[in-house]
C-alpha cells in the first residue's frame, strides 16, 4: 500500500496536509496521534470511503484513486474494521461472514460457510457461529467483525481504534486476534491508542499531528526515543 501527497479537505478544512508513506506487504503499521488529527480520515482515503482532494493510493499493485478504476473491486480487497462492530443484528455470527461472501465475491452457500468457519475458529468463536450480535460480547462482537473482513481475503487490513469502544477487560483479546493475524503475515494498517501494542507489534509507527506526518520508525524510534516536541507532548498523555 502506497500514498503520495495526499490531501483531503472538507471545504475550509484541510484534514490531510500532505501525506506519504507505504506499508510493504506483511508489514504492520501503527498511526498515533491526537484526536483529530487526520488518522480516520487517512484510512477512509485508502478505502476511498473518503474521496482524497490530491495525491495517489496504491493498494496491491492497483491505484486506487484513478478514476477510472473499478472502486467496489478495489475495496473487497480491503478489509476494514471500526470502532463500533457494525455487525448486521437480524444475522447470525455464520450469516454475518456469509452474505457479502455469496453477494459480492459470489460463492456458494457451501464455501461461503466453511470459510466462514474456519475464520470463527481463527478469531477463537467457533462455538458462536448460530449467536447474533446481541448475544455476544462487545469483545466477541469485535472479533466477528474481524473474522467477516477475513473472510473476503483482504491484501490488506485496515484497523480504526478497534479496541476503543470495549469494556478493559475485554480488549486483551481481540488484540491477542491482531497479533496473531500480524504474525500469520497480514498487512495491516492501524489506527489505535494501545501503544503496548504498537511496541510489540508494529513494524512501524507513524505519528500524525495536524494532517500530516511529524515522524514515522521503529516502534523503539517513536515511542521509545521520539525526536519531536508534539511526539513526546502526545506520548506523555497517552503512556
Ligand atoms: P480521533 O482520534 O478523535 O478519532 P482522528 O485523528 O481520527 O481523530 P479524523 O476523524 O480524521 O481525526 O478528523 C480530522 C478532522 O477532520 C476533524 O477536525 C474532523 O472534525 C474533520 N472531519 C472528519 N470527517 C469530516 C467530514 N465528513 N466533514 C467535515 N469534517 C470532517
Ligand atoms: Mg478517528
Amino acid at each position: 500500500m502506497d500514498v503520495q501527497g495526499l490531501r483531503k479537505a472538507f471545504g475550509e478544512l484541510e484534514v490531510l496536509r500532505g501525506i506519504d508513506f507505504s506499508v510493504a506487504r506483511g508489514e504492520v503499521v501503527c498511526v498515533i496521534g491526537p484526536s483529530g488529527s487526520g488518522k480516520s480520515t487517512l484510512l477512509r482515503c485508502v478505502n476511498l470511503l473518503e474521496e482524497p482532494s490530491a495525491g495517489r493510493v496504491t493498494v496491491a499493485g492497483t491505484e486506487v484513486t484513478d478514476p477510472d478504476v473499478d472502486i467496489d473491486r478495489v475495496r473487497r480487497r480491503i478489509g476494514m474494521v471500526f470502532q463500533a462492530f457494525n455487525l448486521f443484528p437480524h444475522l447470525t455470527a455464520l450469516e454475518n461472514l456469509t452474505i457479502a461472501q455469496r453477494r459480492v465475491l459470489r460463492r456458494d452457500r457451501d464455501e461461503a460457510e466453511r470459510v466462514a468457519r474456519a475464520n470463527l475458529e481463527r478469531v477463537g468463536l467457533s462455538d458462536k457461529a448460530s449467536a447474533y450480535p446481541a448475544q455476544l460480547s462487545g469483545g466477541q462482537q469485535q472479533r466477528v467483525a474481524i473474522a467477516r473482513a477475513l473472510s473476503m481475503d483482504p491484501e490488506l487490513m485496515l484497523f480504526d481504534e478497534p479496541t476503543s469502544a470495549l469494556d478493559p477487560e475485554l480488549v486483551g483479546d481481540v488484540l491477542a486476534v491482531m497479533r496473531a493475524l500480524a504474525q500469520e503475515g497480514m498487512t495491516m494498517l492501524v489506527v489505535t491508542h494501545e501503544m503496548s501494542f504498537a511496541r510489540e507489534v508494529a513494524d512501524r509507527v507513524v505519528f500524525m499531528d495536524g494532517g500530516v506526518i511529524v515522524e514515522e520508525g521503529t516502534p523503539e524510534q517513536v515511542v521509545g526515543a521520539p525526536q519531536h516536541e508534539r511526539t513526546r507532548t502526545f506520548l506523555a498523555r497517552v503512556l
